[in-house]
């Protein structure tokens, strides 16, 4: 199974279509929020350019149901030619005789930015006439999508069949940074697993238990953990449904010699309010009615002891509620711990990755991935349609 990079294909004056991840957040007057995922495909649109290739750049942008002009990507077109320095050609269908016309004319070293793909309902269900619409627009297919590539949709999986096809230099840079973690991590290798509920990390758990020799669990999800222990955790978020599942991953981690850290102390609050009573506290006195929504000092400073002895660190999922300041010191603290490890960091998960970038430190992580939904499916060991997609010929 071998996967080509764009680097491996002569592009020149050839009309090269690159499916993107420009799905960006936008406010209220439909104004960028924040532009990260169209500078992580710069890369791959600028030396596309440079090599002379009609760049033919498409992208799904929101969750529109058909066309729904709340959702054209003119506002993406703009910030791409700001970010540029060029015009990029914007056309208003992503099929059809209205783009083809465009690339006619359009010159080496130009780019392009098709419709919203998701106009076409066909996109979503992977159709192969849609996909042979997208594919008759170009000579070549890219996939730079690593933040869609858990779809397996007309634009990120089914065209890769119908044209010589190469992964762009995000999609190559996530494959194998992640691919790095699950298969051969500088060790000692250590997991710090957060965020708010166990039931969307099982998976992530499972497969990192036999890789990792430390697991650190902090986030809402250290609760069940404590629950199952036997403490009180009073008003805590806890999956009673998950508690066996707590104590499982417990003794395994024993049994295999991974080292498992719990928070040994905790923030708790009265209420989840901005203004609440907040005490810090071991988990084992959480006082009757209260909540955990943070991890202490303390238990900070458990965990940078163990990111510092590791050579590989991996992070998904804040310690704390970290929108609410007066909850927000585990998490910063350990991005702090994680921006100042002395080995490879790398950080996925939306929540994650913003806290990161909320406290100035993206500079410092080996590896910030693009990906959200992507990234952890990667990581659970699952096959991304996307990716496989690029392999299979
Ligand atoms: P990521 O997006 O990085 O994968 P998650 O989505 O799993 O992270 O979790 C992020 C959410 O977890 C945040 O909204 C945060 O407020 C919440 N959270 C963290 N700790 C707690 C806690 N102790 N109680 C309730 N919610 C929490
Ligand atoms: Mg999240």
């Amino acid at each position: 199974m071998s996967t080509l990079g764009i680097q491996d294909l002569s592009v020149e004056g050839k009309r090269v279509f690159v499916r993107v991840d420009f799905n960006v957040p936008v406010d209220e007057r439909n104004e960028i929020t924040d532009d990260t995922r169209i500078r992580a495909a710069l890369p791959t649109i600028e030396y596309l350019m440079g090599q002379g290739a009609k760049v033919i750049l498409a992208s799904h942008f929101g969750r529109p149901k058909g066309k729904d002009e709340r959702y054209r990507m003119d506002v993406v077109a703009r910030r791409l030619s700001d970010l540029l320095h060029r015009q990029v050609i914007k056309a208003d269908d992503c099929v059809g005789d209205e783009p083809k016309r465009l690339i006619e004319k359009m010159k080496p070293g130009e780019a392009l930015l098709l419709e919203n793909v998701r106009f076409h309902p066909e996109e979503e269900k992977n159709d192969p006439g849609f996909a042979r619409q997208l594919a008759e627009l170009a000579d070549v297919y890219v996939n730079d999508a690593f933040g869609a590539a858990h779809r397996a949709h007309a634009s990120t999986a089914g065209m890769a069949g119908l044209l010589p096809s190469a992964a762009g230099f995000l999609m190559q840079k996530e494959v194998s940074a992640l691919g790095k973690v699950l298969s051969n991590p500088d060790k000692p290798f250590m997991a710090i697993i957060g965020g708010a509920k166990v039931s969307d990390k099982i998976q992530l758990l499972e497969n990192f238990l036999s890789r990792v020799n430390t697991l650190a669990i902090g986030g809402g999800m250290a609760n069940t953990f404590f629950k199952a222990q036997g403490f009180e955790v009073g008003k805590s978020l806890v999956e009673e449904n998950h508690l066996d599942f707590a104590r499982r991953l417990i003794d395994a981690a024993s049994r295999q010699g991974v080292r498992l850290l719990l928070p040994g102390e905790v923030v708790v609050a009265d209420r989840m309010a901005a203004d609440a009573s907040t005490r810090v506290v071991s988990p084992r006195e959480v006082p009757e009615g209260w909540m955990i929504l943070d991890i202490g000092p303390k238990a900070v400073d458990q965990f940078a002891q163990a990111v510092r002895e590791s050579r590989t660190v991996f992070w998904n999922g804040p310690m704390g509620v970290f929108e609410i300041p007066a909850f927000a010191a585990g998490t910063e603290g350990m991005a702090r711990a994680v921006a100042s490890a002395p080995g490879t960091t790398v950080v996925g998960g939306g929540d994650s990755v913003a806290a990161i970038e909320k406290f100035g430190l993206a500079g410092h992580i080996t590896h910030i991935s693009t990906g959200g939904g992507a990234s952890l499916e990667f990581l659970e060991g699952k096959e991304l349609p996307g990716v496989a997609a690029l392999a299979a010929k």
